[in-house]
Order: structure tokens, then sequence, then C-alpha cells
């Protein structure tokens, strides 16, 4: 590594650590935790709020207010169990946004206060501030005010993140065009809103607006819904949204919007067409859920081998590593999927590569999804489509929650398992190589599917197991079993 020119960085003396990590996300925190646990003296550099999008804007507000939502859904129902208002029909619940924020709030804040004192108990240096990665691993940190601090280590990890992405026509002012940071913060339930992207974020939006008592209008500009899942499985929520009255539109562009005296008019038709064929559509707000921009630039970089790409992407390798010797970098800011766990499980795979560990590189075609939607959706490895895809010769296997115990003893009967297995040469079914779930608490249920597929278990190895009944998980027992030949219940 050649030797930093302390003059031109001002003056100001370099501070040594064994890893610098930038970002304090979910992939930034993890590898300066298991870094500390690993006897490294690591530093983290994070410029807003430790927890990063996860915490604060993302995974944790978003399923808090998604509980809200399925709180309603229990109590608005809660008649059929002969639970409320005796003699009266079911209930009607009103859902007060403020106080579900506070709530929300508090969920966060005492995340928060964990993950501040695991990095305390770590011995982890935090420093406020934004992180900029020179020329020789020094890493000067701008606090705002007064000389930035600098810091050098063999080892920098970039966990800067992504931020949402807007579309041209839908300028964010925070009232009538929203994006999930903003979403994540109303405090009044808007009478008609349009979804623009129907995918995780997009659908968990749909549903949780949809529980919470708004017209939902839900634009896809894809062929159907959650591109990504499997076709079984997003025909499912499809359904199940449109039984919900979430009047879902794929296969259709956004042209732009007019606000009026009430709310806007959002002009959309099929993709590819022109505006004159468009629709109009009157609403209160607009949420454009279009996916997530990553912030490779945001670590300066300058002097550096680090390539980021046109997306914004910081190049790597398959050991996440930079074109810069000693420089790795994770989660949302690489092209693998940005979700939060994969930035955990890449965080911890960087200290263990950079401590000479050789660690097996992860494997993105295998992670598990979970989506918090009203069905929720859950699944690990290839879909059917992408296994034929592939030259897999496949079998599959789906059934319905509809004759599920479980599910029946919850009024939760909407979705699906899917197995898809490799046929053997024999004609049978062998190796799992994806499980597909849509239906009731799946994103707890997945657990089986993820290791049975990450493990390359074979049908015949997992029908051996025996599901607890009655279980919603039965219905995988019962989808696995019958990819033996015999089935019990399906
Ligand atoms: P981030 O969480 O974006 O953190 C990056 C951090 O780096 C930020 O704190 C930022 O301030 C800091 N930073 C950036 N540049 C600098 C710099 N130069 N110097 C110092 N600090 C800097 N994922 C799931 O797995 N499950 C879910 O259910 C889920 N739900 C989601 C719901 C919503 C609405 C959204 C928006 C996202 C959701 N995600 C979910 C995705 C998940 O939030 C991200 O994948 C995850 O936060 C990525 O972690 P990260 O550490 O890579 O980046």
């Amino acid at each position: 590594m050649a030797q930093p020119n302390v003059a031109a960085l001002g003056g100001s003396s370099l501070i040594q650590h064994e890893l610098v990590v930038i970002g304090g996300g979910p992939a930034g925190y993890a590898a300066a935790l298991y870094g500390a646990a690993s006897g490294l003296d690591v530093a983290l550099v994070e410029e807003h709020l430790l927890g990063g999008t996860c915490l604060h804007v993302g995974c944790i507000p978003a399923k808090e207010l998604l509980e809200t939502a399925a709180v309603l859904r229990t109590v608005r129902h809660a008649a059929d169990f002969g639970v409320g208002d005796v003699g009266g029909g079911d209930l009607e619940p009103a859902v007060d946004l403020a106080a579900s924020q506070t709530r929300k709030q508090k969920v966060i804040d005492g995340l928060a206060r964990g993950v501040t004192g695991l990095l305390a108990g770590r011995d982890v240096t935090v420093y406020k501030g934004t992180g900029r990665l020179g020329a020789a691993h020094v890493v000067s940190i701008d606090h705002g005010a007064g000389d930035p601090t600098l810091v050098v280590s063999e080892h920098v990890v970039l966990a800067t993140g992504s931020s949402p992405r807007t579309i041209p026509g839908f300028e964010v002012d925070g009232t009538l065009v929203m994006t999930s940071d903003e979403v994540l913060s109303l405090d009044e339930v808007p009478e008609r809103v349009a979804v623009i992207g129907g995918g995780a974020i997009g659908c968990e939006f749909a549903s949780m607006l949809a529980d919470y008592g708004s017209t939902v209008t839900l634009l896809e500009a894809a062929p159907e819904i959650l591109p990504g899942c499997d076709a079984d499985a997003a025909r499912a929520v499809r359904r199940a949204f449109r039984k919900r009255e979430i009047d879902v539109h794929s296969g259709v562009a956004v042209a732009d919007h007019q606000p009026g005296d009430a709310g806007t008019t959002v002009r959309f038709g099929p993709a590819g067409g022109n505006d004159a064929e468009g629709t109009d559509l009157d609403v209160d707000l607009v949420v454009v859920a279009v996916g997530r921009r990553p912030r490779g630039d945001s670590a300066g970089l300058v002097g550096t081998r680090v390539a980021v790409d046109d997306r914004g992407f910081i190049e790597v390798d398959d050991r996440l590593r930079t074109g810069e010797p000693g420089v790795y970098a994770v989660g949302d800011v690489v092209d693998t999927p940005q979700l939060a766990h994969v930035g955990f499980a890449e965080g911890m795979f960087v200290v263990r590569d950079l401590l000479g560990e050789s660690p097996a590189p992860l494997d993105p075609g295998t992670v598990p999804w979970c989506i918090y939607s009203h069905p929720e959706v859950a699944f690990a490895g290839l879909t059917e489509a992408a296994a034929m895809e592939a030259g897999h010769d496949v079998v599959v296997s789906s059934h319905r929650f509809a004759g599920n115990g479980r599910a029946m003893i919850l009024g939760e009967v909407d979705g699906l398992v899917k197995v898809v297995a490799e046929k053997d040469p024999d004609g049978r079914a062998g190796r799992i190589l994806g499980v597909h779930m849509v239906g009731p608490w799946v994103t707890e249920q997945l657990g089986q599917g993820y290791l049975a597929v990450n493990w390359e278990a074979t049908v015949d190895d997992v029908a051996a197991h025996i599901q607890p009944h009655p279980t919603l998980s039965e219905l995988f027992g019962e989808t696995v079993l019958s990819l033996t030949g015999r089935s019990l219940h399906g």
C-alpha cells in the first residue's frame, strides 16, 4: 500500500485502524460488528443515522405500519370469531396513523439503541460524518464543520447503500408525490392512491394502504406484478389483490401527472403505446416505488481504482473485492439482491475474506426473499421458468392453503406453496431447486424451503421429516411429499 501524503490532506494526523467501514446500514454495521467480534480494531463512518435505510426508512418502519394494517384486518373480522359487539355485526375500526407513527418510532428507537450499544460493546469507533476514500486507503471524514478526521486502514469496506429512484414527470414534493421515504411518515390516510411500481415495495404499500381504507390503483410496467417471483405466486397475489379491490394494471407506462384543485391526475397507458391512448386517474397521492439507486458515488473514491458502473453500482468480483486491493463493497451499493439480510451476509463474508478464511462466495440466486403484503410472499431458489431456462428438466407441485387446517382456523386461506424440483433420469423428482410460497405467515415459514434449496436437499430427504400438526408449514411438507409420488392429504 503506498504511503499517503498527509501534508496534502491538510496536515491532520492520521488515525490507524485495522478495518474502516463507510456506511452504517445493515451491510456496514454487520461488517463492523463481525470484524470487531473477530478481534479487529474497527472504525465505522456514518453520515446520518446508524441502522441506515433498513432501520429508519425501510424494512422496520414498513413492517411496523403493515402490522397496523394486519391488526385492523383482525379487528374487522373479529365478529367472525364471536368476538366484539355481541349481537352487532363486524366491528368497524378506524386507523389513527399518528398513533401508529408513534409506535413505529418507538420500535425504531429501541432497535437504534440496540445497534449503538452493540457497536459500543465491541469497541467499534463510530465517526459521525461523510467518509470519502482517497488514495492509499485514507478516508477523510467530513463532519460538516471543523477539520476532517483522517483515518487509514489496510482494509476498507464501502457500504454506502441506496436511495429511492424517481421517474421523470413525477417530481417528489412530499404531498402529492412521495417515495417510500415520505410514505413511511404519513399521518393521515389518503383517500385515493396510485402506486407506481408493482415490485416488493410497491405491493407492500398497495396492500397496506388498501387495508387502511384507501382506494388503491397499482401500476406496473412489466407484464405481471412482482417481477422475479414465480408466475403462479405472482398470479396468486394478483387474485388476492383483486378480491381486496386493489385495481392492478400491469404492462402499463405512466406519462406524467397534472395537479388539480383536489389531488392530481395521473396519465398512464399501455407500455410502448402513445399518450393519446392514455387513461386519466384522479388520486390524492402518487407513491413512486420503482426501485432504488445505488449510491456508488457517495464515498468519493478519487485517486482509487474502485470503479462505479453507469447504474451507480460499485463493481466487485464474486468475493466482493473492488479494483483497489484491500477495498471491498457490500450491500445495496453492489449489484446483488438489495435486501438487508444479503447486506448482513456480505458484511460478514468480507470480514472472513480479509482474514484469509476463504469463505465460499455467496450465491445471489438462492437468497431468501420475503414480501410482507397481504397475502405474504416468500421464496428461495429458481422459479419454474428460470429452472427450465437454465436447462433443468423439472417436476413441480403446488398445494393451496385452502385445504390447510391452521389456515382455515386463522381465516386466511388465500395462497399456495409451490416446489420446483429437478427431474431425475428415472423420471422421479430429485433435488429441490426452488420453493415459492404465498399466504399467511409464509415469511416465517420459508426457513425450511431456504435450507432445502441451499443444502441441495432432495425431495426424499425433506419428505422423511415430520411437520407438526396443525401448522401452516404442513403445506410445505405435503407439497414435497406429493413430489415423491405419494401424498397424504393433497
Ligand atoms: P443502507 O441501509 O442504505 O445504508 C447505507 C448507509 O450509508 C446509510 O446510513 C447512509 O447514511 C450511509 N452513507 C452513505 N454514504 C456515506 C458516506 N459517504 N459516508 C458516511 N455514511 C454514508 N430489505 C429486506 O431485507 N427486507 C425488507 O422487508 C425490506 N423492506 C424494505 C422496505 C422499504 C420501504 C425499503 C426502502 C427497503 C426495504 N428493504 C428490505 C431493503 C433494505 O432496506 C436494504 O436492502 C438495506 O437497508 C441495505 O443496506 P445497506 O447497508 O447496503 O444500505
